[in-house]
């Protein structure tokens, strides 16, 4: 096992069943966290026999990164795990702070049309060493500090569940890279028996909803999940999960030409979201390498949203990052594969 899959009240645990003091579990932290060591023997306040011991339950393997294309405000990075998978990174700097967005599957099984990431199924769950040394990864190569992380990458995090917990642990832990929670956002397609779960868990990180469609019709089309967890169920959930949390939810909705861009569309939308805590966060779709669906056209994406915002209802447009350099998840790692 990594030892950063390792909480650190797992290894606090780890330490008093091998009858150590428990706060050597603070002393591993501070060396894989704040001084970032890559190897046990830089441990060297932990004694000779226990660093033996550590060595034979643990390993701290880091992901390489294999590949790097960079634009302007954004850059891309290709990892190769140490069973040969791939997965990838993207790094955004704005004038907030710098954020990555991170894989947390190797492949998906979510089936969403417009997606590239779904077009090869999921190999495996990403263990949680292998989110957070995504993070700790591009941290070393830019020599910067990461301020905000968004789970949006190759995978679906709601399929991943206890790996995805033990990540927000340590990313939000004081002791660990000590990402506040609100700088952390997790996005769904909408597997409901897990947005109920993760409400009693009152994380005050951000959730985020992939909707992309106002209703089943069109939602069954694009988003396979819809037909196992229709709308109504999946409103109902967000509506709990705002009210154990109390967190404003966001519903990500991809603009594709002639698909769901319509006033229709949007006045279904507005009737759906009108009354919840939430925002809608309009994404001007990112045209893959293989795929059918067309960007809307700015003029459209533009009524669309004033539609939405003539109802007062909070709505944005997603700034659009690195097109030029297959940004959006899944490309890079599906024309490696080409
Ligand atoms: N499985 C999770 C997280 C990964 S997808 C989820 O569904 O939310 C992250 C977001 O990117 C989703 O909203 C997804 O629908 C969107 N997305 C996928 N392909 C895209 C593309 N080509 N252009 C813009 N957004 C895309």
């Amino acid at each position: 096992m990594n030892i950063y899959d390792m909480t650190l009240e797992n290894l606090e645990n780890y330490f008093l069943n091998i009858n150590e003091k428990k706060y050597r579990a603070s002393q591993v932290f501070s060396w894989l966290y704040e001084k970032r060591v890559k190897s046990f023997e830089e441990m060297t306040n932990l004694g000779k026999e226990l660093l033996e011991r550590l060595k034979k339950d643990f390993n701290i393997y880091t992901p390489i990164i294999v590949k790097e294309e960079n634009d302007k405000d954004v850059s891309k990075y290709l990892f190769k795990l140490n069973d040969e998978e791939h997965i990838e990174s993207v790094l955004m700097y704005h004038n907030y702070g710098i954020s990555l967005c991170i894989s947390s599957q190797v492949g998906c099984n979510m089936g969403c049309v417009f997606c590239e990431s779904g077009k090869r199924k999921k190999i495996r769950n990403l263990t949680t060493s292998e989110m957070l040394l995504q993070i700790i990864a591009i941290e070393r190569k830019i020599n910067k500090r990461i301020s905000h992380i968004v789970v949006m990458g190759i995978g679906e995090p709601f399929d991943n569940f206890d790996n995805l917990v033990n990540f927000i642990e340590n990313a939000n832990n004081p002791k660990g890279l000590n990402i506040g929670s609100r700088h952390i956002t997790v996005s769904t397609c909408g597997i409901v028996p897990k947005i109920y779960e993760f409400s009693h868990l009152k994380y005050q990180v951000n959730l985020a909803i992939s909707l992309h469609a106002p209703n089943n019709e069109l939602r069954d089309k694009l988003m396979p999940i819809n037909k196992v967890y229709p709308l109504e169920e999946l409103i109902k959930a967000v509506k709990y999960y705002i009210e154990k949390t109390n967190r404003r939810v966001t519903f990500e909705y991809i603009l594709l030409s002639e698909i769901n861009d319509g006033e229709k569309e949007a006045r279904e939308l507005v009737k759906l979201i009108k009354g919840l805590n939430a925002y809608i966060n309009l994404i001007p779709y990112n045209q893959g390498n293989s795929n059918n669906f067309k960007r809307t056209k700015n003029e459209n994406i533009m009524k669309f949203y004033d539609i939405i915002k003539k109802e007062k209802i909070n709505v944005t447009v997603r700034r659009e990052f690195g097109s030029n350099i297959s940004a959006a998840c899944g490309q890079l790692r599906s024309k490696k594969e080409e």
